[in-house]
């Protein structure tokens, strides 16, 4: 966070921050030849209350990723009145997928078949599609969840039976480290394995999405072709270890 964010009051500090991580982002489209529009700001908003989403609904926000269908499920009756769509962002144990399909509107963390037939089965019974990413695993980190990058192809092309799942683009977490060219390379590689996959021509799957970039590597993120960049703590402040 810059100096002058740090030294502004509480009151309009969330409207400062999100300038300033506009302003980044402008400057790293620049870099690379982009258009600014090109590129989504996703707020994440877990581990932080109702009063902080209503702040950034003020902004002119709609949807906010969390990681946890219990903390969404606390949070959506709060705030009925703003329209707000869910985005799950978080690994996903197969029994979580009834209350996705109830509450979110979109899932960034698809990495497997159980996964997405038990979606499946629970959206038809509610009558409802979602858009969904399908996560890969770029960095060798043990943490890191994710589809193995060779069986991306293969797992497109089963996901084509399910109505109910709008695929639209890849999501990956890049390794967490100091050493940029290592953090370049897991967003290098995301994009690469969509290329690849798009030369497969699946039908009805144009992956124009890559929800690539955080708080600490968003830029980097920008400049390898990210579409969306989910920023929480940039945002709405640290967060206390979990
Ligand atoms: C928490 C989280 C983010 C946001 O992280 P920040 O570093 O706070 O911006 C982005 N993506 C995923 C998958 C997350 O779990």
């Amino acid at each position: 966070m810059s100096q002058d964010v740090q030294r502004v009051g509480q009151v309009d500090t969330m409207a400062l921050r999100v300038h300033g991580i506009r302003e980044r982002m402008a400057r790293a489209c620049a870099r690379a030849g982009r258009d600014p529009a090109e590129v989504t700001l996703l707020p994440v908003s877990k581990t932080f209350d109702d009063l902080a989403i209503r702040e950034a609904v003020a902004m002119g926000f709609r949807r906010f990723g969390e990681n946890k269908t219990q903390e969404i499920a606390q949070k959506a009756p709060l705030l009925k009145d703003c329209n707000v769509q869910w985005v799950v962002i978080g690994h996903l144990q197969t029994n979580k997928a009834k209350d996705v399909a109830r509450l979110a509107h979109e899932l960034q963390s698809l990495d497997r078949l159980e996964l997405a037939e038990a979606l499946d089965r629970r959206l038809q019974s509610e009558g409802r599609s979602i858009d969904v990413l399908v996560q890969v695993k770029t960095s060798p980190e043990e943490s890191k969840s994710g589809l193995e990058g060779p069986e991306l192809v293969n797992f497109l092309r089963q996901l084509t039976r399910f109505d109910t799942l709008r695929v639209q683009g890849l999501m990956t977490m890049a390794v967490l480290s100091d050493d940029e060219q290592a953090v370049r390379g897991c967003f290098a590689q995301l994009r690469m394995l969509r290329d690849m996959a798009r030369q497969e021509a699946i039908q009805g799957i144009t992956l124009d999405r890559l929800s690539m970039g955080m708080s600490g590597d968003f830029e980097l993120a920008i400049e390898e072709g990210s579409t969306e960049i989910r920023i929480g703590s940039a945002i709405f402040g640290s967060r206390p270890r979990m």
